[in-house]
C-alpha cells in the first residue's frame, strides 16, 4: 500500500463513554489508522477521567479546539443521580456537550445521511433537512427553584447604574416552581449569522420560528436579530443565490416541515433544536444516521454523533454478548472532521479519504449489509444484518478497493 496520509495539523480528539467509546477504538483501529498516520491531541472525556480531573478535561479540550480549529466528539455519558453511584461520583458534571457549546459559542448542523432501502417515516422527506440548533443559553443556563406556598416570585433587574425593575411573576398560593432563562443579543446574532452563512454555503432555503405570539420580549428578540441580519447583511446574497429566508410560528413551521419534501435548513433555538432532531433523525430511519457539527461564529468545527453512549448495547456487550450498534454518525464524524481539517490545511489526499470513508460507509448500506437498527427498516432483499465489528471490517474491504 501506498504510504499513510499525513497530517500537519493535530485533530483535537475528544473520546468518550460506553458502547460508543468502544465503537470509537475500532473505527480507528480498522478504518483510519491502516490510511492515516493520524496526528491527534487526545482528551479522555471518559466520565471516570472527568470525575478525576474535575471535569477540567473538558474545558482543556475545548481549550484546545479553539486553538487548532477543528474537533471530533465520542459521545458522552450526562451524569443523573443513577449514574452518581454507578461511576462513584464526586459531583453530578455537567453535559460536556453543553460545557463545550457554551465555551465555543456556536450553532449545531445536524443532517441525516439518506442511503437507498430507507424509506423515511414520512415518505414525502426525498431531501435531508438540516436542524440548526443554537447552542446557547435559555433552559440549558436556566436558574431554577421549588417555591413553597405564600412565597412572592418577581423578575429583579438592577442597571449597571443600580436601578431596579421588578415585575411580579406569581404570589404563591400554594407551593410551585420558577424558572429564571436568559440569552445575549450577541449570542444570537452569531447564530443568525451561522445560519445565514451556512444556507449560502448549501444553497439552501433558511427556516426559522419561534413562539413569539406569547413571548412578546424574549423570542421576538430572536426573530427582530435575525431579520435585521438577513436585510443588512444576507438579503442580496440570498436573492443572487436564488435561495429564501422564511420566518413563521413554531407551531406554523411543525405543520410545514410535515408537509415539505425537506432539502432546507431549518434553525431553531436551543430546546426547539433538541426535541426536534430527535424527531427528525427518527423519522429519517435512526439516531445513527444523523451527521452534527458544532460551528462557532469564528469558524471552530466540532464534529460528533447525534446519538447518546448506546447504554444497553454496552452492557450487552461487557456480558460478551455480542452487539449490532450502528457506528455510522460516529464515522460521519470523523470523516467531517478529517475532511475539514484537509480542506484548512490545503491537505487534498486527506479531504479524498474522508470522502471515501463515506462512500465506502454508505456502499456497504446500499451493498446490504447493516447493522439491526437499519435491518428492521431497510426495504433491501438482500439485507444481512451484521454485528458491530464486522459492519466496520465490510466498510473496509469497500474502502480499501476504493483507496487502490
Ligand atoms: P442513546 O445512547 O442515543 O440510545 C438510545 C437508544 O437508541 C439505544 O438504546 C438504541 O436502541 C438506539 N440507538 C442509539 N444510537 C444507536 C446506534 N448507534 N446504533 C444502534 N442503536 C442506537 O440514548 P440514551 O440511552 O438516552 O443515553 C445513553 C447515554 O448517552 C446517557 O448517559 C446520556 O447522557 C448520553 N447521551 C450523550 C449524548 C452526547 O454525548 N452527544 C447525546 C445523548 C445522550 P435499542 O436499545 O432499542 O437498540
Ligand atoms: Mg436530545
Amino acid at each position: 500500500m501506498a504510504d499513510k496520509i499525513k497530517m500537519s495539523t493535530p485533530l483535537v480528539e475528544m473520546d468518550g463513554d460506553e458502547m460508543t467509546r468502544i465503537l470509537w477504538q475500532w473505527i480507528k483501529d480498522i478504518l483510519i489508522t491502516p490510511y492515516v498516520d493520524l496526528n491527534t491531541e487526545y482528551y479522555d472525556l471518559g466520565l471516570e477521567k472527568r470525575n478525576e480531573t474535575n471535569d477540567q478535561i473538558t474545558v482543556d479540550s475545548a481549550e484546545a479546539t479553539k486553538k487548532y480549529g477543528v474537533a471530533v466528539k465520542c459521545a458522552t455519558i450526562t451524569p443523573n443521580a443513577a449514574r452518581m453511584t454507578e461511576y462513584n461520583l464526586k459531583e453530578m458534571w455537567k453535559s460536556p456537550n453543553g460545557t463545550i457549546r457554551a465555551m465555543l459559542d456556536g450553532t449545531v448542523f445536524r443532517t441525516p445521511i439518506l442511503v437507498k432501502g430507507i424509506t423515511p417515516y414520512i415518505p414525502s422527506w426525498t431531501k435531508p433537512i438540516t436542524i440548526a440548533r443554537h447552542a446557547y443559553g435559555d433552559v440549558y443556563k436556566n436558574v431554577e427553584a421549588q417555591v413553597k406556598a405564600g412565597s412572592k416570585a418577581e423578575l429583579v433587574v438592577t442597571d449597571a447604574d443600580g436601578n431596579e425593575t421588578r415585575q411580579t411573576i406569581l404570589n404563591f398560593k400554594g407551593d410551585g416552581i420558577i424558572q429564571g432563562l436568559h440569552n445575549c443579543d450577541e449570542s444570537i446574532a452569531g447564530f443568525a449569522r451561522s445560519c445565514f452563512a451556512y444556507a449560502l454555503d448549501c444553497k439552501q432555503d433558511l427556516w426559522f420560528a419561534t413562539k413569539d405570539t406569547i413571548s412578546k420580549q424574549y423570542d421576538h428578540r430572536f426573530k427582530d436579530i435575525f431579520a435585521e441580519i438577513y436585510e443588512n447583511e444576507y438579503k442580496a446574497k440570498f436573492e443572487a443565490a436564488g435561495i429564501e429566508y422564511f420566518y413563521t410560528l413554531i407551531d406554523d413551521a411543525v405543520a410545514r416541515v410535515i408537509r415539505s419534501n425537506g432539502g432546507y435548513i431549518w434553525a431553531c433555538k436551543n430546546y426547539d433544536g433538541d426535541v426536534m432532531s430527535d424527531m427528525v433523525s427518527t423519522a429519517y430511519g435512526s439516531l445513527a444516521m444523523m451527521t452534527s457539527v458544532l460551528v462557532s461564529p469564528s469558524g471552530v468545527y466540532e464534529y460528533e454523533a447525534a446519538h447518546g453512549t448506546v447504554q444497553r448495547h454496552y452492557y450487552k456487550h461487557l456480558k460478551g454478548e455480542e452487539t449490532s450498534t450502528n457506528s455510522v454518525a460516529t464515522i460521519f464524524a470523523w470523516s467531517g472532521a478529517l475532511r475539514k481539517r484537509g480542506e484548512l490545511d490545503q491537505n487534498a489526499a486527506l479531504v479524498d479519504y474522508a470522502n471515501k470513508l463515506e462512500q465506502a460507509t454508505i456502499q456497504t448500506i446500499e451493498d446490504g449489509v447493516m447493522t439491526g437498527d437499519l435491518y428492521l427498516l431497510s426495504s433491501l432483499e438482500n439485507k444481512k444484518k451484521v454485528d458491530s465489528k464486522t459492519f466496520l471490517t465490510e466498510i473496509n474491504t469497500r474502502l480499501a478497493a476504493l483507496m487502490g
